[in-house]
């Protein structure tokens, strides 16, 4: 989850479809409703994953921030064969989140269409929950990934070391995706090293952003995934104006052209890792 930057609500054209599908690992169909002043229902969520497969996004992750939007995800996951869901309370939401929440977030995460506990970590930038707070409610959804035998999905914002200090403490889950990676080259070795997966935003398409490159050159294809995060996160030359799944195969371009890979090459490894950490299909 990120703030929007402009007020530009026109959404930018489909782009050249790709030639080889991918999924989106990370986004918010809720979200991306809200913003655009339409209601959140099955028809709005069939029209964007039609836009999307159309330029060969065949699979969405739309991922909860809080236990409403966690539920909403699930029932758009059971409606839909192209949305799977994650669940769990974004940390700059976390006040007030008590026994009752994460019994809820259990009972959600035991869907079967609930492929992650995520998206859940730490948050610095935004400073809104204090980070002692934070991390307590990071260290109860690891416990929660461990305990349904879900993958974890992070969200890391200006908070590297102590996620990977807290990970390393609680004992990560098998599988830990960072969505919205945003770590430098070190960083991405480091995450490589744990076997940790990246999930690349359309970040890696702006012009001020040669470090995310960098750290995309040096991570193994294995551990990559692509993501939206819609709608926010907006790839060149549409950054600001809202995000959408179909907008997906500008960081599929922007990614392969960063790790020195064909766009159909990455789009092949980006697409069995969904299906090797998510179970996606589609
Ligand atoms: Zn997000």
């Amino acid at each position: 989850m990120m703030a929007r930057r402009s007020a530009d609500n026109s959404p930018p054209p489909a782009p050249e479809p790709l030639g080889s599908p991918v999924f989106d690992a990370h986004t918010h169909l809720d979200a991306m409703a809200h913003r655009a002043g339409v209601p959140a229902d099955p028809a709005f969520v069939s029209e964007v994953m039609a836009q999307a497969r159309a330029v060969g996004v065949v699979a969405a992750v739309t991922v909860g921030d809080t236990v409403d939007s966690s539920r909403w995800c699930v029932a758009a996951a059971q409606a839909h064969p192209s949305v799977y869901a994650a669940v769990a309370v974004h940390p700059t939401e976390v006040d007030g989140l008590d026994d009752a929440g994460y019994a809820e977030l259990e009972r959600l995460a035991a869907d079967p269409r609930v492929v992650a506990v995520g998206e859940t970590g730490l948050d610095y930038y935004w400073d809104r929950t204090a980070p002692a707070d934070q991390q307590e409610h990071f260290r109860r959804h690891i416990d929660l990934a461990k305990r349904v035998g879900k993958p974890l999905m992070i969200h890391d914002r200006d908070a590297h070391q102590d996620v990977l200090q807290i990970l390393a403490s609680e004992g990560a889950p098998d599988t830990v995706v960072f969505h919205a990676f945003s770590g430098d080259a070190a960083m991405a070795r480091e995450c490589a090293e744990a076997g940790y997966v990246m999930s690349f935003p359309g970040v890696v398409t702006f012009r001020n952003a040669p470090g995310l490159r960098a750290a995309a050159a040096v991570a193994p294809r294995e551990l990559v995934l692509v993501e939206t995060d819609a709608p926010f996160l907006t790839p060149h030359p549409y950054r600001g104006r809202p995000n959408s799944p179909r907008l997906l195969p500008l960081t599929v371009r922007g990614l392969a052209a960063a790790m020195g890979l064909e766009v159909d090459e990455l789009s092949a490894a980006v697409r069995a890792t969904g299906e090797r950490v998510f179970g996606l299909a589609g």
